[in-house]
């Protein structure tokens, strides 16, 4: 019992420390990129907010890079009015189950640097920094469809791309809930984070050499949790910390389809260029 108490003892000290210490970073002032005093109400200050690298001219469905691609008009999954169209060579010939995935920023330095801080050095202030900005994307985003066209639907709810048990074990949070819980009070949305989880556990996504191996790594990874309440939501935004493949956000995608929501958009902190893996 003694050994009980001790042990309750020193895990809740790991923990205030562990709070305390987040609590301080966050608002102490200091911006998480150059770390000198922020002169936003984030924790990134605006001259990083500025000089952060972002995609140009993405591509209206993949939000990939497409500036040097051949421009098309819009398909029905991804027109949004008010919006100029502009889609990859890919996409009008392979379009993803989702209706559309963008990035706050892209996934290059030092932005990079910061979501693995974020991820595995547990800089929670980077975490909120890096949210809060994508939440003000999102808000402009939404905003602008909604003035086009009043039958435009407006999101039913936001969802995080979940993390097994074992891998949130290890890591001590939740990067992308965390995420999704700062999007979600922007955008005044529910946040069903809890309807969604990983049925089994993955190999990592980058140990996956092809398309192939990755999808396959995938099969069955998503599962809707008994009784959740996924009623009605016809329009769902999926949250990650970072999109490189798609592998993962596309697989979650048709889960939430297969269940009967009927559009799925995908945002994150960082969308990653093409890489040679496909
Ligand atoms: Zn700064
Ligand atoms: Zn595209």
């Amino acid at each position: 019992m003694t050994d009980l108490v001790s042990a309750i003892f020193v895990y809740g000290g790991k923990v205030r420390r562990f709070v305390a210490d987040r609590l301080a970073r966050t608002v102490s002032g200091l911006c998480c990129c150059c770390g000198l005093d922020s002169d936003t109400h984030s924790t990134l200050c605006s001259h990083c907010l500025l000089s952060l690298p972002r995609i140009k001219h993405a591509c209206t469905v993949c939000g990939l890079s497409c500036e040097s691609d051949n421009k098309s008009e819009a398909g029905p999954q991804s027109e949004h009015q008010g919006e100029p169209s502009n889609r990859c060579a890919r996409c009008p010939t392979h379009p993803p189950s989702f209706a559309l995935c963008r990035g706050a920023f892209a996934y290059a330095t030092p932005i990079d640097q910061l979501i693995a801080d974020y991820k595995f050095n547990e800089r929670l202030d980077i975490g909120a920094g890096l949210s809060e900005e994508l939440g003000l994307v999102m808000e402009a985003y939404y905003a602008g469809v909604r003035q086009e066209a009043s039958t435009r639907r407006k999101p039913f709810a936001v969802i995080a791309v979940p993390l097994h048990p074992r891998r949130f074990r290890q890591r001590g949070f939740d990067q992308a809930r965390l995420i999704a819980q700062r999007v979600a009070h922007r955008l005044a949305l529910p946040n069903l984070s809890d309807a969604v989880a990983r049925t089994r556990h993955t190999t990592p996504q980058t140990e996956a050499k092809t398309k192939a191996e990755r999808q396959a790594n995938l099969i069955g990874a998503f599962g809707i949790v008994k009784g959740a309440a996924l009623n009605g939501c016809k329009h769902v935004i999926v949250i990650d910390d970072v999109v490189t493949t798609t592998a993962t956000v596309s697989s979650l995608t048709e889960t939430l389809l297969d269940a009967g929501v009927k559009r799925v958009d995908v945002w994150c902190l960082a969308r990653a260029e093409r890489s040679s893996k496909g």
